[in-house]
Parts: C-alpha cells; sequence; structure tokens
C-alpha cells in the first residue's frame, strides 16, 4: 500500500521536466573553465531526475510520512525520555539575535547569548543541588567522560594516584562502563539485589582504596529509587571516592529530590532528554556536567563567570581538564533548555515529575495482570515488565515489539537492563494523556492474549511496515545509502 503512495521520482523524470523557471540569461555567459579547473569539471552531467515542482513535493512529503516521531505517536522508549518537544522552544531557538551570532564575536556583542548560557547554568546547578555547571559536553556519554576525568584531575591533583576503579550496578545505562574505561579505569559490577536495588552488602565489598568513584542513576535504571543512597554515599565517601550520578533522565525528581543533597559529587544531565531538547537522528545533544566545590577547578574551560562589567569567559583555569569541545557546547540545544526551564518554572518543573511518576505506574498497573512485572514496588519515571509468560508460549520479546508496530506504536526499550529477563522497558513520560495510555495499554493487552491463542501472528509481525523484519546489524555496518543498489544493477535499493 505505503509504497504505491511513495512517488517514484528517477521513474517519473522526463527529459526537460522542470520545478523552477530561471529568467533567460542577460549578461555574457562565462565559459565553465574559466570558474572551475579543469581537473574539477565533470565530463557527464549527473543523472538527476527532472521532475515538476509538485512531483517533487509529493517526494519529499511522502519520504517524510515514513518516520515516526514523537510528533507522529507515542514513542514509551525507556531511557530515552521521548517527551513532548514543545514548539516554544523552537520559536526562542530561531529568535535572530541568538542565531546570527558567531562564536569568534567580541565578548562585548554577545552578552545576550552568554546571559543566558549563564542563567541556564545557574538553573541547572539549583536544580542538581551542584556549585558549578558546565554546559561544554555535547551528549550524555560526553558528560559521563568528562564528569570521570574531573574525578581522575581530582584524585590525581591529591597524590592519590592508585584510584583505578570505577563501581558500576549491573543494571547501569551501557554508556556507564563504557565511559570509565575511556576514561581510563578499570570497571568493578556492583550486583542489584532482589528489591531491584543496589545490593549494599557487596557493594562495601568491592569498595576500597582503589575506588575512584561509583556511578550510579537514581531512579536506577530499573525505574526505582535507591532508598539506601544515603548509606552508599556513606561508603564510598568514608573509601575516598567520589559519588557519580548519570542524571539523563531526571524525570522523575525534578523540584523533588536533588543529587547533591543525596551526596553526589557530580552529575551529568541529558538536555535533549528531560529539558525537551529533540533528539531523534542522532543529536545534536547537550550533557552539562555540574560539580561540588571541590571539583570547580577541574571543570573544562572556558569556564563562563559573571564579573561587574559583564559575561566573560574565564581561560585562566590552570587546573583545568582542558577543553572538551570546539566553541561553547550546542547552543542551540542549550538555548531550548533555556526556554523550557523559563517556561515550565520551578512549580511547573515539579509537576513534570509528579505526572511522569504517576502516568509511569498507572501503565505498569494496568499492564501487571498480563505481562510479569518483576519488582513489586512503585516504580518512578519507567518499569520494567518481563516477556518471560510469553516466551513459554513461543513469543519473545522482540516479536512483542514488532507486533506493536502494527498496532501503531513505537516499541519500547527491549532486552535492556540486561539483568531482568526478556526485558521491556517503558518510559510514558509525562506529556501524555490518559486516553494514549490506555489505548496503548489496550495494545499490549490484546498482543499478550494473541500470544495466548495464535503466537504465530506475533512471531511473523510486523505484517503492515513497509518493510518487514530489518536486518539492522548489516543496516548499520553496510548501508546501501545510494538509489541505485550497486549489487543489482537498475534494481532500486528500498529502504
Ligand atoms: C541516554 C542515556 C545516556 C547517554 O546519553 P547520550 O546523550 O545518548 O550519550 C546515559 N545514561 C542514561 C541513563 C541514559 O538514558
Amino acid at each position: 500500500m505505503r509504497e504505491q503512495e511513495h512517488t517514484l521520482i528517477f521513474e517519473e523524470s522526463a527529459p526537460g521536466r522542470r520545478g523552477s523557471v530561471l529568467p533567460d540569461l542577460d549578461v555574457e555567459e562565462t565559459p565553465v573553465s574559466e570558474l572551475i579547473p579543469s581537473e574539477f569539471i565533470r565530463e557527464k552531467a549527473p543523472d538527476l531526475p527532472e521532475v515538476s515542482e509538485l512531483q517533487l513535493m509529493r517526494h519529499y512529503t511522502s519520504l517524510s510520512t515514513r518516520n515516526y516521531g514523537v510528533d507522529s505517536g507515542f514513542y514509551p522508549l525507556g531511557s530515552c525520555t521521548m517527551k513532548y518537544n514543545p514548539k516554544i522552544n523552537e520559536e526562542v531557538a530561531k529568535l535572530d539575535g541568538l542565531t546570527n551570532i558567531h562564536p569568534y564575536q567580541p565578548e562585548e556583542q554577545v552578552q545576550g547569548a552568554m546571559r543566558l548560557m549563564y542563567d541556564l547554568q545557574t538553573s541547572l546547578a539549583e536544580i542538581t543541588g551542584m556549585e558549578e555547571v558546565t554546559l561544554q559536553s555535547a551528549a550524555g556519554a560526553q558528560g559521563e567522560w568528562t564528569g570521570l576525568m574531573l574525578i581522575r584531575a581530582y584524585h590525581e591533583a591529591n597524590g592519590d594516584t592508585n584510584r583505578t576503579k570505577v563501581i558500576v550496578p549491573d543494571s547501569a545505562h551501557g554508556t556507564n562502563p563504557a565511559s570509565a574505561v575511556v576514561a581510563g579505569f578499570e570497571t568493578v559490577t556492583v550486583k542489584t539485589d532482589e528489591r531491584g536495588l543496589v545490593d549494599l552488602e557487596h557493594l562495601k565489598e568491592v569498595t576500597g582504596e582503589d575506588t575512584a568513584a561509583l556511578m550510579l542513576t537514581n531512579p536506577n535504571t530499573l525505574g526505582l529509587f535507591e532508598e539506601d543512597i544515603v548509606e552508599m554515599a556513606e561508603i564510598i565517601h568514608e573509601a575516598g571516592g567520589k559519588l557519580y550520578y548519570d542524571g539523563a533522565n531526571s524525570n522523575a525528581i525534578l523540584g523533588i529530590a536533588r543529587p547533591g543533597d543525596m551526596g553526589f559529587d557530580v552529575v551529568h544531565l541529558n538536555l535533549h532528554k528531560t529539558f525537551t531538547g529533540p533528539h531523534g537522528g542522532g543529536g545534536p545533544g547537550s550533557g552539562p556536567v555540574g560539580v561540588k566545590a571541590d571539583l570547580v577547578p577541574f571543570l573544562p574551560k572556558p569556564l563562563l563567570a559573571k564579573t561587574e562589567n559583564g559575561y566573560t569567559w574565564d581561560y585562566d583555569r590552570p587546573q583545568a581538564i582542558g577543553r572538551i569541545k570546539p566553541f561553547y557546547g550546542n547552543f542551540g540545544i542549550n538555548v531550548r533548555a533555556y526556554s523550557y526551564i523559563r517556561t515550565m518554572g520551578a512549580e511547573g518543573l515539579k509537576r513534570v515529575s509528579e505526572l511522569a511518576v504517576i502516568n509511569a505506574n498507572y501503565l505498569m498497573k494496568r499492564l501487571e495482570p498480563y505481562y510479569e512485572a518483576p519488582y513489586e514496588r512503585y516504580c518512578k519515571h519507567e518499569f520494567v515488565l518481563s516477556g518471560k509468560r510469553q516466551k513459554k508460549l513461543g513469543a519473545r520479546t522482540l516479536d512483542i515489539a514488532k507486533r506493536l508496530l502494527d498496532y501503531g506504536y513505537h516499541p519500547p526499550t527491549i532486552y535492556f537492563p540486561m539483568n531482568v529477563d526478556e526485558c521491556m522497558m517503558i518510559e510514558p513520560t509525562e506529556t501524555e494523556s490518559k486516553e494514549t495510555l490506555d489505548a496503548f495499554a489496550e495494545a499490549m493487552i490484546a498482543i499478550a492474549k494473541e500470544v495466548e491463542k495464535d503466537p504465530e501472528i506475533v512471531q511473523e509481525a510486523p505484517h503492515t511496515t513497509p518493510v518487514a523484519r530489518l536486518d539492522e546489524t548489516t543496516a548499520a555496518r553496510k548501508p546501501v545509502l545510494k538509489y541505485e543498489n550497486p549489487d543489482h544493477e537498475k534494481e532500486p535499493a528500498r529502504l
């Protein structure tokens, strides 16, 4: 069906057909050879489609509807916080004074943009309970790496060079151990207990003189609040280590609890998740890092400072770990986060957390009779279910995810965290209505019933999408990006 709707721009091409009309040339023509060095001149004109403006419009409009995003439907991808991106943010980010400036402009000409960055930093420090924030890092993972480099610089400055290990729970986001290794540490895994929380006894066992830091997410990746966080902070601090907070998804704690007050020393935030920056298609993101006072000297330079004469970039920071990104971070995403925080206000941000938590618990309760919920606790902004029961009947979690496509939904995150068998990780976010949550629950329940009666329909899903199951690994490793498929001359490659 979809295939017919999709215009075939190469097939419809006809010589001389045009989408634009230019006036006749009324100046003398300069030969191409005078404009372009001969080695760069093509021998043959490129084989471009010749179509009318309408055909071109249909082509691109058709392509644009092949994507699925938050603006087209429910997107409960756990740990990704696919909340609505308010369009007011786009209006603000488009303002002439914010888009038509250059990072090389003298400071006195861009005081407004610098104030925006300063106020954003200050707000984020307040929200997280930290002393100072840098906006330089371009993503969550880069924030993690930056935070760990700060911890490393701190220990080194104290002559404490034997702290080579970073403790990471087995439920951690995959970027945590990766960042620790890239920052030059070894990782040690701490177990999750039957509550779904960090096993305190095991934490005591693995903490020692070689501990540089504990990296933690709270609420953790199972969507559960680490209620022993104060004790955990004591264990780590007593051993001389630092506490790192992965605040990529802060949707459950905004305005309610602060990592700084829980005992964390470093935190990163994902402005492209919690603070409504759009984050499809690989970016750009923003992963600001906040630190307590004793880590401030190591923050990347330049650091934005406020003086009597206005805002200025402070390069005079001898202990700084250096620069981690050209210029001052992904300014456009930072502007959107600033716009969001100013639109919501402190009360609004608190309301975000309340609604995110209520939405997640509501959906969890609706699904619990049909899918196994491994932890009997209230969740925070997200929750996990296990597809174990369905697997016994022949449909794996992957099949359920594919079947959701037929029902018109983006599937949840699957097979993560890895410590839950046949895991589905569902994060509805605060921006969804009860009607949407109910409709999604109905689809999940319908699939659970299909698995009982007719697992084949689930095993063979999706049935309604333009293409069925893709080889995602090969598609990522060896993408075919040309219209003509090199392996099958003339046969067009379909995405
Ligand atoms: C998304 C996420 C990250 C990584 O953020 P990127 O911006 O994708 O690098 C890290 N930790 C958690 C918990 C996340 O959800």
